[in-house]
């Protein structure tokens, strides 16, 4: 069936009616239920067979057309875990567990044991005060971070967020932070890029999580250089004064998770997280798809 639509239609256009379709039957399932609310029966009634529609509607969408994988574009025939990215990526991308250095983030060698330190964290010391990784910035990993940058590609950043949270529930959840905030872009290149990827995984995780997302309240007042273009040593002084807070008493003895798409030498996230600190936040945790090893 799928094969005699292909051919007769541009497949990118039935994919964006389909999803039209069952926004449109979630907004009618809405509607109804705000026309019933003051009937709580009624409005139950509604919700279910609503829900019972969009299951059978959807059900019906994926035999048509299977999801996509947002990386490789393969047909997913059986989605692990409703996970827009295919059980090839994800082994390939995502190590079972990522064992690392429990402050900086950095890869273990030897024996596979998480330390509280390593050679990567000792200088300068870094001010936030543990990592979350998905996994190392190498092959498809580092891929996926560099297509990330590009505001067409906003899908494949949201299905890493999903996929993150997913493969690292368990210590994202166990951090016990109180809000979600990503590294912040300078306006004008957040205005030329068209995107910012931290923002795009801090909803993803905030949705997610269960957290409010605080898109606001770091500001880059600093129109800084690429770290990419400096030593790892410069990357440090690049970053001093780069950012402020706009609202601090919303981060008195704040638990936070600072959200970005990579961490290096570590110096964006350490001079953000000095700067919430000193803005009253007790404990600041970067979360970040990919742990680079502070050479790049
Ligand atoms: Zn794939
Ligand atoms: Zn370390």
């Amino acid at each position: 069936m799928a094969g005699i639509f292909g051919h007769l239609v541009d497949c990118q256009s039935l994919h964006f009616i389909t999803q039209l379709s069952v926004l449109s039957l979630w907004a009618t399932v809405r509607l109804l239920g705000l026309l019933f609310r003051t009937h709580g029966l009624m409005a139950g009634l509604v919700r279910q067979v609503g829900h019972s529609l969009m299951n059978i509607a959807s059900g019906g969408l994926n035999l048509l057309f299977p999801p996509r994988c947002a990386y490789c574009r393969v047909d997913i025939a059986e989605p692990e875990d409703h996970l827009p990215i295919c059980p090839e990526c994800c082994r390939r991308m995502v190590p079972e567990k990522w064992v690392g250095c429990r402050h900086c983030g950095g890869a273990i060698s030897g024996d596979g044991e998480s330390s509280d330190h390593c050679s990567l964290c000792k200088h300068p010391p870094l001010l936030f005060d543990t990592v979350v990784a998905m996994g190392g910035y190498q092959d498809n990993l580092r891929d996926v971070i560099l297509r990330m940058k590009n505001p067409r590609q906003e899908t494949l950043t949201l299905a890493m967020g999903r996929l993150f949270v997913q493969k690292r529930f368990s210590e994202l959840s166990g951090l016990g932070v109180e809000m979600i905030v990503p590294v912040p872009m300078y306006w004008k290149r957040r205005l030329v890029r068209g995107t910012n990827s931290a923002e795009l995984l801090a909803r993803c995780l905030g949705r997610k999580l269960g957290l409010p997302v605080r898109r606001r309240l770091l500001v880059r007042c600093k129109n800084t250089k690429p770290q990419s273009e400096l030593s790892p040593k410069k990357r440090f002084s690049n970053m001093r004064g780069a950012f402020r807070v706009r609202t601090p008493h919303l981060l008195q003895d704040a638990r936070v998770l600072l959200v970005d798409d990579v961490l290096t030498t570590g110096a964006t996230g350490s001079e953000a997280a000095g700067v919430l600190k000193k803005a009253g936040a007790s404990m600041v945790a970067v979360a970040v798809i990919a742990r680079a090893q502070g050479k790049e």
